[in-house]
């Protein structure tokens, strides 16, 4: 079917209303009409080329909400009216090892990402979810609980996952003592996700203007990352730091504010590789780590945990046609705390 969507054409090009086709519906797939389509700082880095790796046309989007609308021959797992999620993988080999383990994000054939990728058959381009449709094999659609507020979950389908898996990868419980670094979409869904784990949570933020929202959410202290000296009361303090900053920027002055044994996972993507001195991980047999989104098994785990602790992303709803300035504001470090798209408004 063909299909209304907003692609970049050129990394230096802003996006704009695309036309792509969606497959016809096979005998495992569904068909969803999307609902919401959040806006994930990799979207940006991807669709301005900052990773090297863009094909174009691209039609960003993994943070999907919708409801079925058609289902194949073979599907057990929705019905038509269902809720589902699509996040940042639309398929893998389902045979390598990590597939079996349900770890479909670490698939050695690589998975078929949501949007600039291929199919499995490494031809067929993807599209995401900055569109009206899309169509997915039932494995990598998750049941979304009815009880979630449909426009603030759809964060939660790459926001929430990747910061939940790292979360439960060292095993965040009652008592830790968590830092979250950069309170973007990733960095409010952890402090909220760790908060609601039992963690003590403290957000290091180079934005001052965030303190009350970070206690808001969920946070017990917030330091300021930029005035000097500010994080030297935090010294070995932290097990685990979750390091959400999309920018360039040095870890060893965040390696001194962990514990013994603690680690700090990088989940930000920032384009550029950072140097670590020695000493810094040396002390305190200090780990440096990074967690890549999380596997669909984790994924439905995560939907139906923030559907019990009642979570969701602070949103603010926009229009397609206002993509292109969301864009600029996220790069300004002004959005509170992730922008979502309408999906209707990918077709007018
Ligand atoms: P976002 O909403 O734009 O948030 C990024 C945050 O980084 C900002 O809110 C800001 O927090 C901080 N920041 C931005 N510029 C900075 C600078 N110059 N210096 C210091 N801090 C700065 O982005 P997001 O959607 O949460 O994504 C965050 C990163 O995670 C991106 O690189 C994205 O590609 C990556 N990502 C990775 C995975 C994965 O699987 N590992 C999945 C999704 C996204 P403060 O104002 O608090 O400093
Ligand atoms: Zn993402
Ligand atoms: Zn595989």
């Amino acid at each position: 079917m063909n299909v209304h969507a907003w692609a970049a054409t050129a990394a230096n090009q802003p996006l704009a209303p695309f036309q792509i086709t969606r497959r016809e519906v096979g005998a495992k797939d569904v068909q969803l009409e999307i609902l919401y389509s959040g806006i994930c700082h990799s979207d940006i880095h991807q669709a301005r080329g900052e990773w090297g790796n863009s094909k174009f046309p691209m039609v960003p989007g993994h943070e999907i909400i919708g409801r079925v609308l058609k289902v194949g021959a073979n599907v057990t797992k929705f019905k038509v009216g269902d809720l589902a999620g699509v996040g940042c993988m639309v398929d893998s080999c389902r045979t390598c090892s990590p597939c079996g383990t349900g770890e479909e994000q670490f698939c050695e054939a690589q998975p078929a990402w949501t949007y600039n990728s291929t199919e499995m058959d490494r031809t067929t381009p993807t599209y995401g979810g900055y569109s009206t449709h899309v169509v997915v094999t039932e494995h990598f659609a998750l049941k979304v609980p009815a009880s979630l507020d449909l426009k603030t979950a759809a964060p939660l389908l790459c926001a929430g996952i990747t910061t939940y898996s790292p979360l439960r990868q060292w095993n965040c419980k009652p008592g830790d003592k968590v830092a979250v670094m950069g309170l973007g979409g990733l960095g409010h869904m952890a402090v909220k996700l760790a908060a609601a784990m039992g963690a003590e949570v403290t957000v290091l933020s180079s934005s001052k203007a965030k303190e009350a929202d970070a206690k808001r959410l969920g946070a017990a202290d917030f330091a300021s990352s930029t005035e000097k000296g500010s994080l030297k009361r935090l010294k070995n303090r932290f097990n685990l730091i979750i390091d959400c900053v999309s920018a360039d920027h040095d870890f060893d002055q965040y390696l001194g504010t962990l514990a013994p044994f603690g680690a700090l996972v990088l989940v930000g993507a920032p384009p550029k590789p950072s140097q670590v001195s020695s000493f810094a991980l040396i002390n305190n047999n200090r780990r440096l780590a990074g967690s890549s989104i999380g596997g669909i098994r984790q994924t439905q785990e995560m939907l139906d945990f923030c559907a019990e602790k009642k979570l969701g992303a602070d949103i603010e709803l926009i229009a397609a046609k206002d993509i292109n300035v969301a864009y600029e504001r996220m790069l300004k470090n002004d959005v509170r705390y992730r922008f979502v798209i309408d999906a209707k408004t990918f077709a007018t």
